[in-house]
C-alpha cells in the first residue's frame, strides 16, 4: 500500500454514530447488510450525489439510468466470476410449472412455502449488479467511440454478498455513483487524476481526515492477464476516510484504470477500429456519509458551512 496523499485534519468525534442513527430512525435495518434511510442520513447522501453528479455533468458526462439486474453473460465475459464469484448474488424465477406455482400459492405456512420454493426455483439467468459500470459497458457493447474521449455517469444500487456485515461499512446493498470514461490511455488517466483532485479538494474544504492510496484489486490479477496486470500497480487508487472511534481507514471511493480489459470484453473500440482504454470512478455513498458522521458528529447543524449550506432542514 502506497500513500499518495494524506490530510492532517483533526478528528474530534470519537463516538460511533451508528446507534444514534438507528435511534433516530435515520437508518432502519431490514436484513443483514440492507437498510432503509430517512432524515439526515438520506439528506447527506442526496447532497453528496448532487455534488458528484453536477461535477460529472460539468465534465460533459452523459447521464444514464439502469435496471437492477445484469444478464449472467455479462459476468461470464468480463471476468467478475473469476475473482469475485463469492460476492455475486443471483436472481431466479420459479420454474414455469403451473402445478408447482399453484401448490406454492396454496401452501399455508411459511415453512411449507419455503419447502416448495426450494424445489421449484429455476435456473439462475440473472445477477444483481455488483457495480455501476457493467451496465454502461452493456449500453456500448460492440460499438466504436472517439479516441478523443467520452464520459458517462449513473447512480445505482449495487449488490454484493459480503462474509460479514459491519454496520454501514460492509453492506449487501449500497448506493454508488460512477463516472465511466473512454478514450486514449493518457486521457483516461488524466480524467482519473482530475476526479481524484476534485474529491481531495472537497474533503480538504470540509476538514476531513482522509488519504489517497494505491489499492490492490483481485479483478486485475485474475485470468490470463495475471502477469500483465499485476505489473500495473496503479490500476486502482482509493480514497479512504478515517473512522476515529476504531482508528480504521475505510475506502469511500475508488479510481480505476481498466486499460483495455473491459473494452475488449465488451467489444468496444475506437472509431478506426483501434483499441480504446476505459476507466471508472465510484463513490460509495453509505460509507462516505458514515465517515462524515464519524468525523463531524451526528448533529448536521455543526457541520462545515460548505457542506451544511446544501442541506435543507429535515423532517422526520
Ligand atoms: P469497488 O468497486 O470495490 O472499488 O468499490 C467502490 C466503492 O463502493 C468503495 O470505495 C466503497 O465506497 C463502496 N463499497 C464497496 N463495497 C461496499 C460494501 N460492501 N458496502 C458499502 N459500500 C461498499
Ligand atoms: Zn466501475
Amino acid at each position: 500500500l502506497e500513500i499518495l496523499f494524506e490530510s492532517s485534519a483533526d478528528t474530534a468525534h470519537l463516538e460511533d454514530p451508528f446507534p444514534t442513527l438507528l435511534d433516530r430512525r435515520e437508518l432502519i435495518p431490514l436484513q443483514a447488510g440492507v437498510f432503509s434511510y430517512q432524515g439526515g442520513f438520506l439528506q447527506t447522501i442526496e447532497v453528496l450525489d448532487a455534488i458528484f453528479r453536477y461535477h460529472a455533468l460539468e465534465m460533459g458526462a452523459i447521464e444514464q439510468s439502469f435496471g437492477t439486474t445484469l444478464p449472467l453473460r455479462s459476468l461470464f465475459e468480463n471476468g467478475y466470476l473469476g475473482a469475485f464469484s463469492h460476492q455475486a448474488l443471483f436472481v431466479a424465477p420459479l420454474q414455469r410449472r403451473l402445478s408447482e406455482i399453484r401448490r406454492l400459492a396454496e401452501a399455508k405456512t411459511p415453512e411449507e412455502k419455503a419447502g416448495i420454493l426450494a424445489q421449484t426455483i429455476d435456473d439462475h439467468g440473472q445477477v444483481l449488479s455488483p457495480v455501476v459500470c457493467y451496465h454502461c459497458f452493456e449500453t456500448l457493447r460492440g460499438s466504436c467511440l472517439s479516441l478523443d474521449g467520452s464520459l458517462f455517469t449513473a447512480c445505482a444500487r449495487c449488490h454484493r454478498r459480503e462474509s460479514e456485515h459491519e454496520s454501514l461499512v460492509r453492506l449487501q446493498t449500497f448506493l454508488m455513483r460512477e463516472v465511466i470514461f473512454f478514450g486514449r490511455d493518457t486521457w483516461v488517466d488524466s480524467v482519473r487524476m482530475n476526479l481524484i483532485a476534485h474529491l481531495r479538494d472537497l474533503l480538504l474544504e470540509w476538514g476531513i481526515r482522509f488519504r489517497i492510496v494505491t489499492a490492490y484489486d483481485p479483478f486485475f490479477a485474475g485470468g490470463h492477464n495475471k502477469r500483465l496486470y499485476q505489473s500495473y500497480f496503479s490500476v486502482k487508487y482509493e480514497c479512504q476516510l478515517l473512522l476515529p472511534h476504531i482508528q480504521q481507514w475505510v475506502a469511500v471511493a475508488s479510481f480505476n484504470n481498466h486499460h483495455t480489459t473491459l473494452t475488449r470484453a465488451y467489444k468496444i473500440c475506437g472509431l478506426s477500429g483501434s483499441p480504446i482504454h476505459s476507466g471508472c470512478v465510484g463513490y460509495g455513498y453509505e460509507r462516505l456519509a458514515y465517515g462524515l458522521y464519524c468525523q463531524l458528529g451526528s448533529d448536521l447543524g455543526t457541520w462545515p458551512e460548505a457542506l451544511r449550506s446544501h442541506l435543507i432542514p429535515a423532517r422526520g
